[in-house]
């Protein structure tokens, strides 16, 4: 202990960049210029994080994490260019990784309430890992997030972004997040990711009092709303907020 950096530093301390060797002036131009590419990364993130405080995420941790996470690591190179956008983009497996301003509007959500109060919310449990991003994303809210993905190649492909990251606080876990991950309950806070008909009974089981859940739930008609629940001392206590579009939330694994 005592020699770990903050998380914030250790976010920016991904792989180094390799140093482009010196070229010509005639030259080609190289294919990836990481250097310069991660200047641009950089900048555009600070843009998104413009974007979403103009679009009201208002909590200046929210803020901080998604300007210190690297989107822009977690997608295939093909898209990279638009990490940064306010989109969702596939990560492969007919999955997706979740738009900006969903993650921090859910970040949000989680840190309202009784967590507030209390700062950092304790354990989180995220259910539908994909790539990884949110993981990050929540590392640096949470101090704990045990993390859930149904999909193995999925499961490996989160593991590999998050490696140069080093985020000891991030457990990958890979199983059917339906049952939620009863060894690290009760948790502070719940994300789902997927949306299925109505939140499994076993994440209200493994909410803490005090906690709050997050997810996607599908209504009438198949349109998903986000549904948040509190547990309180005298129960559970719900809401219903704005229509989003998540994949659907699977059982078993594959
Ligand atoms: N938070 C992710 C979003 C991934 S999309 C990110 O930042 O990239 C949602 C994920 O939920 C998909 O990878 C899907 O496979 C997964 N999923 C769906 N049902 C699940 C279940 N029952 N348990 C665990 N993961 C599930």
């Amino acid at each position: 202990m005592g020699t770990r950096p903050s998380f914030p530093a250790r976010l920016n301390n991904g792989p180094a960049p390799v140093a482009a060797p010196a070229r010509p002036r005639a030259a080609l131009p190289p294919v990836a210029a990481p250097v310069s590419a991660r200047a641009d990364f950089s900048a555009m993130r600070q843009r998104m994080v413009r974007r979403l405080a103009a679009g009201g995420v208002q909590s200046a941790a929210v803020l901080a994490a998604m300007g210190t996470v690297e989107r822009d690591r977690f997608i295939d190179s093909a898209l990279v260019a638009q990490a940064y956008e306010d989109t969702s983009l596939p990560i492969g497996l007919n999955q997706t990784i979740s738009k900006p301003n969903v993650v921090a509007r859910m970040c949000e959500l989680l840190l309202g309430a009784e967590l507030a109060r209390e700062g950092k919310p304790a354990r989180v449990l995220e259910i539908g890992t994909g790539c990884g991003y949110q993981a990050a994303v929540l590392s640096l809210l949470a101090r704990e997030v045990y993390s859930i993905e149904r999909l193995r190649g999925l499961h490996e492909k989160a593991r590999e972004n998050l490696r140069p990251f080093r985020l000891p606080n991030v457990h990958l876990l890979f199983g059917d997040g339906m049952a939620g991950y009863a060894k690290g309950a009760p948790y502070a806070a719940i994300i789902a990711a997927a949306g299925g008909e109505a939140v499994p009974q076993a994440w209200l089981d493994q909410l803490a009092v005090g906690g709050r859940l997050v997810a996607p739930v599908a209504g009438q008609g198949g349109q998903q709303a986000l549904v948040v629940i509190d547990r309180t001392a005298q129960g559970l206590r719900q809401q219903l907020l704005e229509a989003v579009h998540f994949v659907p939330l699977k059982s078993g694994v594959a």
